[in-house]
This record gives structure tokens, C-alpha cells and sequence, in this order.
């Protein structure tokens, strides 16, 4: 038995590459967290302490249902079974010092608890993977709102890609990129995540 994996994808949204104040560029930015970094919905997110700035990213999430390897996009979406919505906590003081060094993200975006997992929705293809709105509130106040229909790098085209570089497998998870509007986060924040195709999940900081 394998243990199933979580891939990030990064640089998925324009507006969030601009945000940042980075270049968009031919590929998408791949990165991994493992598996033991998950946090459900509704339990408390310890947030890592004096490490710099926490900021939450809002992402469409997809699982995994059978395997295979070199999937060409038009067999994409038979290999998905599942959806949620995920927030992919990043240190990101420390990310733009790794940034600038060249150095590897698992320091930033890696750490324990880092990646916040709502309930998985079995995902039907009546639902199209690209009409899917998600928003994010902190504390009540909203600060991410997108549709997918924005990505730069399509559900099934990133499966493609992942899947040239590793055989995928059931229970693997893909964090498919963040929208705008990402922020920091602290102490005592209740963040929610939200989508009418989804679902709707919480998280609380301490
Ligand atoms: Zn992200």
C-alpha cells in the first residue's frame, strides 16, 4: 500500500501571479506537502509562531480515483473522483527569502498543518470542473472570490502534467493553485471556505 500524496500547483491565476509581483511563465510551478500536513474542516489550525507572516490560500482540490500514468487530457477527468476545497497555508515572508536564494519551499509551505482539507465531494461530470466558484471569508470578511474558469492551467491539463512526472494513484490530492486576495492570518481568525457547487468549511486558528 502506497500512501497517497499532495501535489500543489503554483502560478494558476493571473491576478495572483500579479499580486505577488511575479511574471507569468510558461509552466505552472509544482511543489508537494505531505500527507501528514493535513488539517479537516472544523478542527483547530496551530499556526506556526515567529516564523513571519501566514497567509492563506484559497484552492479548488481534487482527488484522485484510479490510477495512471502519461493521462492525456481528454482521459483526465475519468481519473478524478472527488472535490473539495482546500487553504494552502504558506510562511510567506520566509518563501520570498527562499525565493531570492533559490532554495527549495518545504521550509514555507511544507510545515505541519499547512494543508487545510474540507470534506471530499464525490465529483460527477455533470459538474463541469471549470464553473466551480469558491470564496474565502476571514472572520465574516470576504477576501478571495474566483471561479475556475480563471485558471491558467485547467484541472485535466494539470493532471496531464503531474501525471508525465509521477503515476498517480487513488487518495492522491491535487491543490490546484490560488486566486487573489491572499493575506495573513492569526491567532483567534475563523476562516471559511465556500462554494454552491462544494460545500461550505471552517477552520479556527489558534
Ligand atoms: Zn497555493
Amino acid at each position: 500500500m502506497v500512501a497517497p500524496r499532495i501535489f500543489c500547483i503554483g502560478r494558476n491565476y493571473a491576478d495572483h501571479i500579479r499580486e505577488l509581483g511575479n511574471t507569468q511563465q510558461a509552466d505552472c510551478v509544482v511543489f508537494m506537502k505531505p500527507y501528514s500536513s493535513i488539517v479537516p474542516a472544523g478542527q483547530v489550525v496551530p499556526l506556526p509562531r515567529n516564523r513571519g507572516a501566514v497567509h492563506h490560500e484559497l484552492e479548488l482540490v481534487v482527488e484522485i480515483g484510479s490510477p495512471g500514468a502519461d493521462i492525456a487530457v481528454a482521459d483526465a477527468p475519468g481519473h478524478v473522483r472527488a472535490i473539495t476545497l482546500g487553504i494552502d497555508l504558506t510562511l510567506r515572508e520566509l518563501q520570498n527569502r527562499l525565493r531570492q536564494a533559490g532554495s527549495p519551499w518545504e521550509l514555507c509551505k511544507a510545515f505541519d498543518h499547512s494543508a487545510l482539507l474540507g470534506k471530499l465531494v464525490p465529483w460527477q461530470a455533470t459538474t463541469d470542473l471549470q464553473k466551480i466558484d469558491l470564496q474565502l471569508s476571514v472572520n465574516g470578511e470576504l477576501r478571495q472570490q474566483a471561479s475556475t474558469a480563471a485558471m491558467l492551467f485547467p484541472v485535466a491539463r494539470l493532471v496531464e502534467i503531474l501525471s508525465h512526472s509521477w503515476r498517480l494513484l487513488p487518495g492522491d490530492l491535487i491543490y490546484t493553485g490560488t486566486p487573489a486576495g491572499v493575506g495573513p492570518v492569526k491567532p483567534g481568525d475563523r476562516l471559511s471556505a465556500d462554494s454552491p457547487q462544494i460545500g461550505s468549511f471552517s477552520w479556527l486558528f489558534s
